[in-house]
């Protein structure tokens, strides 16, 4: 693999090979921007063009050294990525009969596009380890390269130790961080970045790379619409991964329009309970599809609607709304999103949305 086989993100690419030609790297670089744009993948591109023995401005991917960055075996290379809370771990290690897990395993898993772990983090001790690592001089490459994948998810208390490396850094060092919530990133630390900003892929990028796949017809459509220009979930949706969240989403939508408490919590309660809140996010994330769609099909432009399956489903249930309903209910579902996204209480979240949708849907005053 090289950087073409990153899709899209072009300003990203040529900035990188700006600086990998000027031989000015900087020493710390931030790659933010939505899920599953190919932040991951373009850092450890990132790391092999900086480590190839050919010396171009991208990877040769056949020198030992590419080898060893796809094997995620190279001196001078060190990732972090986060760890499930130590309970989860030592569930697992008893489930696996006490297999010690190879290092490289969980970082190959992210690579592969695996979600990080709810509740997990990257821990104060790795980030020191990382601190002292990378104030050695490089085995072989220019530089030792230190990739810290969901970096929103430090401890704050590493992330203060990693400050201080990038308030002095090393001379021949240089550190890539990866997040899609810089926001949650020490400001500080933001400041000592230079920032590459991923942005979400077209659908007709989107397109392609799923027909290469071999994905057609009425699955691929669907796949890029709902997508939303992120190549994971588009490929989840492919995949047929979302059906049965989907499936959900349907009955909720039903549960807020009928105004059925019991339904609504039902759905909602294996979310809530695994404290999981990307999930919950996902799960309204996918609500607010579904009633963008129904907006649309009341305003007749049915060819536009994402859930391009679903169209009989969802038309019989926007005869039985209004459309000021409809946009009222889609502003209360962006904003619990956005409560969720800014660590407010999950029940809290949900209650308040429980209370806002059927007020929307029936126009009273919803009791709990
Ligand atoms: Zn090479």
């Amino acid at each position: 693999m090289s950087f073409n086989d990153v899709i899209g993100q072009e300003a990203a690419k040529a900035q990188v090979q700006a600086w990998i030609n000027a031989e000015r790297l900087p020493h710390a670089i931030l790659v933010c921007g939505p899920e599953g744009t190919g932040k991951r993948r373009f850092a450890l591109e990132l790391a092999k063009a900086c480590c190839c023995h050919a010396g171009g401005t991208d990877a040769c991917d056949a020198c030992s050294s590419c080898r060893r960055v796809e094997q995620l075996a190279h001196p001078d290379l060190h990732l972090l990525v986060p760890a499930a809370p130590r309970s989860a771990r030592k569930a697992k290690a008893r489930d696996e009969g006490g297999e010690p897990e190879d290092p490289r395993a969980p970082v190959r898993d992210f690579l592969d596009g695996v979600a990080a772990p709810a509740g997990g983090n990257i821990s104060v001790d790795l980030l020191r380890r990382l601190q002292d690592d990378m104030g050695y001089a490089p085995v072989e490459a220019p530089r030792r390269l230190g990739l810290i994948f969901n970096a929103d998810m430090m401890h704050p208390a590493g992330a203060n130790a990693l400050l201080k490396v990038l308030e002095e850094p090393p001379r021949r060092a240089a550190f890539v961080l990866v997040t899609a919530a810089p926001e949650r990133l020490l400001p500080t630390v933001l400041s000592r970045c230079q920032r590459l900003t991923f942005r979400r892929l077209r659908p007709d990028e989107v397109r392609a790379h799923l027909t290469r796949q071999g994905v057609a017809g009425e699955r691929l459509e669907l796949a890029v619409r709902l997508g939303a220009g992120s190549l994971d979930r588009a490929a989840r949706v492919a995949g047929g991964e979302l059906d049965e969240l989907r499936d959900q989403v349907e009955q909720f939508l039903t549960a807020s329009i009928e105004a059925q408490t019991t339904r609504y919590w039902e759905l909602l309660d294996p979310l809530v309970a695994g404290g999981d809140r990307a999930a919950v996010q996902q799960f309204l994330t996918l609500v607010g599809v579904h009633l963008r769609d129904l907006f649309l099909l009341a305003h007749d432009r049915g060819d536009e609607v994402a859930l391009l399956d679903r169209r009989p489903v969802l038309l019989a249930l926007a005869t039985r709304l209004d459309r000021g309903r409809l946009e009222q209910a889609a502003v209360e579902v962006d904003r619990a999103n956005d409560y969720l996204g800014r660590n407010v209480n999950l029940n809290l979240v949900l209650t308040d949305l429980w209370r806002a949708l059927s007020g929307a849907f029936t126009g009273r005053q919803a009791v709990c």
